[in-house]
């Protein structure tokens, strides 16, 4: 048994941890080991809302993880805010070659 909290281990039986008071779990979660591949990347950026509908149009279908950091927040693009385009690190490349193919780079 572990405690999700300090790590420490237990005996069987036991199911609180006397340092933390929370209960003890029989697996600690795997540390994610694919944890590179969640990070993003800026690849673009713009103040554009056509823009933003039309890039999104194009990397759905692409099928690239992406999000636009800042959309929403049209009060700011309107004072010239730029929407910052957010891609998986490791779809950086092929979205970086769509939006160049697009004339956007
Ligand atoms: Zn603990």
């Amino acid at each position: 048994m572990f405690c999700p909290k300090c790590k420490g281990e237990y005996r069987e039986g036991f199911y609180k941890c006397a340092d933390c008071d929370v209960y003890l779990v029989g697996e600690l979660p795997q540390a994610s080991t694919r944890e590179s591949d969640d990070e993003f990347v800026e690849v673009f950026s713009t103040y554009n809302q056509g823009e933003i509908a039309f890039i999104k149009s194009v990397l759905d279908g692409e099928g690239i993880t992406y999000f636009f950091q800042g959309e929403g927040t049209t009060m700011l693009i309107a004072a010239g805010a730029y929407a910052r385009l957010l891609v998986k690190a490791d779809e950086a490349k092929t979205a970086r070659e769509i939006l160049r193919d697009l004339g956007f780079l």
